[in-house]
């Protein structure tokens, strides 16, 4: 493939990658957008590989700055608050906001990603080269290897972004290299996604809320999708007596379910089957510092601080730091070697604060929001 010496390079697709490919375009800057997985516009989704996310206020302010919002909301689900199931008992609604006004959005991951996609793609700026999986870099000149159906090819640029999620290759590189240092804290939970189809052609539960089945050592979540399905994730240690692995036949999975959620068992036809074969997905706290070396490399979104998913704020993040970048690029007239170490000292401390809340909201998702105290406050709250 040919290269140009004054593109900007971003490596990673995904959320935030094709995103950051809009912004930099609108500024006028020639992109090149690499991506390890073929087009996903012509492929199917992974099997239990979240599905959808709540998209709140934060990551929709980055989508109006593109004028992609009203498309994106569209086919978004508002949940106005969480519905807490309980093991006994009729679920409790509990709203997000004192009026009841302020929801948070359910929108496809898939449709989401693609809409952005498509809008790089629509630019003459942005070049996209599918099936390029990163595997080397340096950093002094900005020279990159990929991996590719055909074998492995070179690229340069001027700068390169890494946006390829949170086991980014391009940390890795500078890791590699001695140029920074990282942590990745792993959860001991991991998570599962079943399916809850639609009843009767509609939905089996009330689609204006996020469903919680808080169970104290573990939690399941429901979000509804635009086919009227709901999306479950189920949250457990990974390892242990009280695990995933510790249901190993049918007959365990029904009896479990029967006793810790008996209202999903009636809801969820293919419980069993999504249960044996949906993969467990790992959760983690991502910290690297720098996020860039010399103007020249830099990490946007879960490359440089993903984080758990229980505040449901990662994405929503990493479009937080793409409007960040545009605003840092802006005040420094585009000079890179300024406007990367500005971006950093702007968003790290904020990535820090919503990575220790989303733990914190863990622990109250999975158990204070069926305590009684917690109902009672929020009773006196709403009042
Ligand atoms: P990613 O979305 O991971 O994209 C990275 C891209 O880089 C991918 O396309 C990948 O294929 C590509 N790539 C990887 N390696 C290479 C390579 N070597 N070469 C080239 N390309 C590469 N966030 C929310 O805001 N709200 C939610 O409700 C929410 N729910 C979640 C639920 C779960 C179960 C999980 C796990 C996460 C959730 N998140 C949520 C977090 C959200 O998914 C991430 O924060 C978000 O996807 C980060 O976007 P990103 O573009 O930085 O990385």
């Amino acid at each position: 493939m040919e290269t140009r010496h004054d593109e900007i390079a971003v490596v990673g697709a995904g959320l935030a990658g094709c995103l950051l490919a809009c912004f930099l375009a609108r500024r006028g800057h020639p992109v090149a957008l690499y991506e390890r997985r073929p087009d996903p516009r012509t492929g199917t989704a992974e099997r239990g590989r979240s599905i959808n996310l709540a998209l709140s206020e934060r990551g929709l302010d980055a989508l109006r700055r593109i004028g992609l919002d009203e498309q994106v909301m569209a086919d978004a689900l508002p949940m106005r608050g969480r519905m807490v199931h309980p093991v006994v008992g009729e679920p409790g609604f509990q709203p997000y906001s004192v009026d009841g006004d302020r929801a948070i959005n359910s929108i496809s991951r898939g449709a989401l990603n693609n809409a952005l996609l498509e809008a790089a793609a629509k630019l003459p700026q942005v070049r996209i080269a599918f099936d390029h999986r990163l595997v080397g870099l340096d950093p002094d000149t900005g020279a990159m290897t990929f991996e590719t159906p055909q074998g492995t090819v070179t690229a340069n640029a001027k700068v390169v972004l890494g946006t390829d999620g949170a086991g980014s290759a391009v940390r890795g590189q500078l890791l590699a290299h001695g140029l920074l240092t990282e942590s990745v804290d792993f959860l001991d939970y991991g998570y599962k996604e079943l399916t809850i189809p639609p009843l009767g052609g509609e939905f089996a539960l009330d689609p204006g809320a996020l469903h919680i089945w808080p169970r104290g050592t573990s939690m399941m979540i429901a979000l509804p999708n635009p086919d009227r399905s709901f999306t479950c994730t189920l949250f457990w240690p990974t390892h242990g007596t009280a695990s995933f692995a510790s249901l190993g036949s049918a007959a365990a999975i029904e009896q479990h379910f029967a006793q810790h959620y008996p209202d999903l068992p009636p809801l969820a036809p293919n419980l069993v089957d999504d249960y044996q074969h949906n993969p467990v997905g790992v959760l983690g706290t991502v910290r690297c510092d720098p996020w860039q070396v010399d103007g020249r490399v830099g990490l946007l979104g879960d490359a440089a601080h993903a984080i758990v998913p229980f505040y449901g704020q990662g994405a929503n993040c990493a479009f937080e730091d793409v409007v960040e970048l545009d605003r840092c690029l802006d005040e420094c007239a585009d000079d890179w070697a300024m406007a990367l170490p500005l971006f950093q000292r702007r968003r790290q401390d904020n990535a820090e604060a919503i990575a220790q809340m989303a733990l914190a909201n863990f622990v109250e998702m999975r158990d204070k929001v069926a305590s009684p105290v917690f109902r009672t406050r929020k009773k006196i709250e709403h009042a």
